[in-house]
């Protein structure tokens, strides 16, 4: 890393940026445009040249730069902290009380019935959440949702790319309490967010996490389209998976046409994930700073089928614990049973290999010239000491190997140098 801040253009090419916005709402939408980029991402843009205090801002909150672990001071009362899945006071299979929610949701609709149950109870007036983009549904846009139904309309996941964090200036100037859901990457933005600007500390009231294998780029969701002769424009729904747990992925177009494929099909193997250079070196993809991480629970990591809506919980902060038992006893979430940290190895072997292997991908990259992200309190260094030197070398030349050849740093993004839709 230079001994100075790191310009957007380091931080976009040298593979750390996941397009969450952050930058442009701290530096200002007018100074920094968000673009979608040929290779499918969405990338900020520097529209005038910014000044070493405003790169020192942006890198204090990017959560491609700084990836800080859980503060200890928010744990849970009786939280242990696992090498692996950090801190947790209670992990438990569960799911959304209400059917409807359950079968719309992406797993077993537990964000959305925590979601929902802020908004009804008044606890937030709000929720910062992602759904299908109006007019373009294969694409993904932040929602404000401050009522039960429309955190409904935003449930399920949306594996594209997205901007959520774009616009939380504006809503920290509404002055008014707010829950963040999101991935984990957007949720170390909104911790980052919340140790520089004490309005984002107070208003900014829960922080609640998907546990993510990663974002692809919106070529993936193109792919489908190219297969089955459909185009983008043509487009009335794009739903990456629930309507069932997993659920498939459902296109449809205006004029009557529609595909669906199977959760396994779409999703099976890791390689055709078209993931971003960000998610393969990952320090934490298990929301260890929300104060409530919800994952798929399928033992050896993929569905067999078709179920009715499970979650793994992991409750992590005392925000968290106290807003999963006031859930429990206003019956918006239902316990099925306790499970484990253990448990989650098996749910989830891509979040336990990566974690292992993330430190020795960091110095792969830093060797063929990269920036790496700084990853306090993540346990990445005492991880890679525990694994054995063979799989650390394997894993740090082939970082280095795939930084060298470009496929973990990024091309320029530039305005001029934009997405063509169908
Ligand atoms: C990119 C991505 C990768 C994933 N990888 C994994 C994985 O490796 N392991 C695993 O167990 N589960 C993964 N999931 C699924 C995710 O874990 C489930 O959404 C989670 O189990 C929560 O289920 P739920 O039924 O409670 O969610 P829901 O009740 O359906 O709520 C989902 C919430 O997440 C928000 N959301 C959806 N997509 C995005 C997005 N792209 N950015 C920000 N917010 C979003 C929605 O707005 C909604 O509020 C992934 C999801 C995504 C989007
Ligand atoms: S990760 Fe977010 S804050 Fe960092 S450069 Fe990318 S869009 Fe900006
Ligand atoms: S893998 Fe990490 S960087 Fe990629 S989308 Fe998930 S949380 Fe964000």
């Amino acid at each position: 890393m230079p001994g100075r801040p790191l310009t957007l253009d380091e931080i976009v090419q040298g593979g750390l940026c996941m397009g969450c916005g952050l930058c442009a709402a701290v530096a200002a939408p007018e100074r920094v445009a968000m673009v979608m980029t040929p290779e499918g991402r969405l990338r900020p843009v520097p529209r005038e040249p910014l000044d070493a205090a405003t790169d020192a801002r942006i890198n204090a909150v990017c959560p491609g730069v700084t990836v800080q672990g859980p503060d200890p001071a928010d744990a849970a009362l009786e939280a242990e902290t696992d090498d692996i899945w950090g801190p947790a006071d209670e992990v438990v299979i569960a799911h959304a009380s209400d059917p409807d929610v359950r079968y719309r949701a992406a797993s077993g609709g537990i964000l959305t019935a925590l979601g929902q149950h802020l908004v009804a109870t008044g606890a937030v007036d709000f929720v910062l959440h992602v759904g299908a983009a109006q007019g373009a549904p294969m694409r993904s846009e932040a929602r404000v949702d401050a009522d039960p139904d429309g955190v409904l309309a935003g449930a399920s996941s949306r594996y594209g790319p997205s901007t959520p964090l774009h616009d939380i200036t504006q809503l920290l100037d509404r002055g008014r309490p707010f829950a963040v859901i999101g991935k984990p990457c957007d949720i170390t933005g909104v911790r980052n967010l919340q140790r520089q600007d004490p309005r984002a500390r107070e208003l900014i009231r829960y922080a609640l996490a998907l546990v993510c294998g990663g974002m692809s780029d919106l070529t993936k969701s193109q792919g489908v389209l190219d297969d089955h002769g459909m185009r983008e424009s043509e487009l009335s729904l794009f739903r990456y998976r629930g309507h069932g747990n997993p659920g498939p992925l459902r296109a449809e177009t205006e004029d009557g046409r529609a595909v669906e494929i199977g959760y396994n099909a779409m999703w099976g193997d890791e390689v055709g994930w078209a993931l971003q250079p960000r998610c393969k070196i990952c320090p934490d993809a298990i929301g260890e700073v929300a104060d409530i991480a919800a994952a798929d629970c399928w033992p050896g990591g993929g569905p067999s089928g078709e179920d009715a809506g499970f979650n793994a919980v992991l409750v992590r902060t005392a925000r968290g614990r106290e807003l999963f038992d006031a859930a429990l006893r206003a019956d918006a979430v239902t316990i099925d049973r306790a499970s484990s940290v253990r448990e989650m190895d098996d749910f989830q072997p891509h979040q336990v290999r990566k974690k292992n292997a993330v430190r020795a991908r960091y110095i792969g990259m830093a060797a063929a010239g990269l920036p790496v992200p700084a990853t306090p309190g993540l346990r990445t260094v005492k991880l890679a000491k525990q694994q054995p030197l063979s799989f650390l070398l394997t894993e740090a030349r082939a970082a280095r190997r795939r930084a060298k050849t470009g496929r973990l740093g990024e091309p320029p993004a530039r305005l001029d140098r934009v997405w063509q839709s169908t």
